[in-house]
C-alpha cells in the first residue's frame, strides 16, 4: 500500500515541479509519533529531490555569481549537483555538504534557503572574499526512499520515506577511504579534488533525545576531526571554525550546542577529508532525523523552523567570519568546556 502511494504522489512532484511545501499530498494514515502531545512527523512536507532540482536551476537563472554544475549521478542516476559562487581562486573557499546522510534532511532546506539569500544582496560584498560551494542531497536516492533496502518500518507518515543509506543500503559517510560508491566518487573526484577547499562543515542529524548538562536538550552537536593523523593547522582551523558556529548558534534562544562524541575513524568524512585533502572540516549534528525506525531518533516538524534556522545561521556565520578573516581570531578554548552530550532516552 505504501508503494502504490509512493509511485502517486512521486508522479504528481514531478508534474507538478518547482511548486513545494503547498503540493497537494496523499496523505498515509495516522499522524506518527506524537512528542509532546501535539507534534507530527510527516515527509511530505520536505522538498523532493526534483522540487529541489527545480529550485536550483532558478536560482541559477536568477543569480549573476551562481554556478550549477552536475558533478555526476547516484546509484539511481540522480544528478548530483554543486552551487558554486567562485569569485576570485585566491580566496579562501569553504564547502557545505548535507544529507550524506538521506533522512537528515533540514540541513538541506537551510542550504537552499542559504542560497536564495547569497541572490539577494544580504550578504553584499561578502562573496568577493570568499568562495562558497554547497553540494546539497548528496545522497538523493537515500533522501526519496528510493532503494532497495526495506523501509516498512520506518514511522514518519507521508509521501515518502527517507533513509539514511543509499539504493544498497550503505553508508556513504563510512565511504571516504574505499569510495566504493558513485556519491562518494563524484565528491572526491568532482569536487575535494577539484577545488582548492580550506574549509568543510559536513551537516547531519542525529537523534532527538541528546542531552548536556543536566538533562537540557541540545538543538545539536558539534566536533572537529579527531584521526591522530589530521595536521595541526588543520585541527586548529578546524576549532576555530567550530568556534564560529558556537558563537552565532550558542546566542541565540533556541541554540544549545553540545560536543558529539565521535571516533577516530578516517571512513567518516570529518576525519578522512580533513586528513586526505588538508581541508578543516566541521561535523554539525542538528536535533532530530526526518524519518527512522527508531523513535527517539526523529523529530516533528513544529522543531523545523529553528533547525533550519540553525542551519542558515551556521552556513552565513562561517561564510562571513572567513570573508572578513575574523576566524583566524577565534578562541577555541570553550572547546575545552564545552560538555559531551549523551543520550537521554535508553537506546
Ligand atoms: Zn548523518
Amino acid at each position: 500500500m505504501k508503494k502504490k502511494l509512493l509511485t502517486l504522489t512521486m508522479t504528481g512532484a514531478i508534474i507538478l515541479g518547482g511548486t513545494s511545501i503547498s503540493s497537494p499530498i496523499v496523505n498515509a494514515v495516522g499522524n506518527g509519533p506524537n512528542y509532546g502531545g501535539n507534534e507530527t512527523v510527516n515527509t511530505s512536507i520536505l522538498t523532493t529531490y526534483q522540487e529541489m532540482v527545480d529550485f536550483l536551476e532558478k536560482q541559477e537563472a536568477k543569480q549573476d555569481q551562481m554556478e550549477l554544475e552536475v558533478i555526476g549521478q547516484t546509484m539511481q542516476g540522480r544528478d548530483i549537483h554543486l552551487v558554486k559562487y567562485l569569485f576570485n581562486p585566491d580566496n579562501p573557499t569553504v564547502l557545505f555538504l548535507t544529507q550524506q546522510h538521506g533522512n537528515e534532511q533540514l540541513t538541506t532546506e537551510g542550504a537552499l534557503e542559504f542560497i536564495k539569500h547569497l541572490g539577494t544582496g544580504k550578504t553584499k560584498g561578502v562573496l568577493e572574499n570568499v568562495n562558497v560551494l554547497v553540494l546539497p542531497m548528496l545522497n538523493a536516492d537515500g533522501a526519496m526512499g528510493d532503494v532497495d533496502i526495506s523501509l516498512d518500518d520506518y514511522i514518519a507518515d507521508g509521501d515518502r520515506h527517507l533513509t539514511r543509506y543509499n539504493k544498497v543500503g550503505e553508508d556513504l559517510n563510512r565511504d571516504h577511504i574505499d569510495k566504493i560508491y558513485p556519491e562518494t566518487q563524484a565528491l572526491h573526484e568532482n569536487v575535494l579534488q577539484a577545488y582548492n577547499i580550506d574549509y568543510m562543515i559536513d551537516l547531519h542529524h542525529q537523534g532527538a533525545q541528546r542531552v548536556i548538562n543536566d538533562d537540557e536538550l541540545v538543538s545539536g552537536s558539534i566536533l572537529y576531526p579527531t584521526s591522530p593523523n589530521a595536521d595541526a593547522e588543520v585541527l586548529e582551523n578546524s576549532k576555530r571554525l567550530g568556534a564560529v558556529v558556537y558563537d552565532a548558534i550558542d546566542s541565540k534562544g533556541w541554540g544549545h550546542i553540545g560536543k558529539y562524541v565521535g571516533g577516530t575513524a578516517e571512513t567518516i568524512g570529518r576525519n578522512g577529508i580533513a586528513v586526505e585533502y588538508g581541508i578543516s572540516t566541521l561535523l554539525f549534528e542538528m536535533r532530530g532525523m526526518s524519518d527512522h525506525y527508531r523513535e527517539n531518533y526523529v523529530l516533528g516538524q513544529k522543531s523545523n523552523g529553528y533547525l533550519i534556522k540553525q542551519t542558515i545561521t551556521t552556513l552565513d556565520a562561517a561564510v562571513r567570519a572567513i570573508a572578513d578573516g575574523s576566524i583566524n581570531e577565534k578562541d577555541i578554548s570553550f572547546w575545552d568546556t564545552l560538555p559531551e552530550q549523551t543520550t537521554r532516552d535508553t537506546e
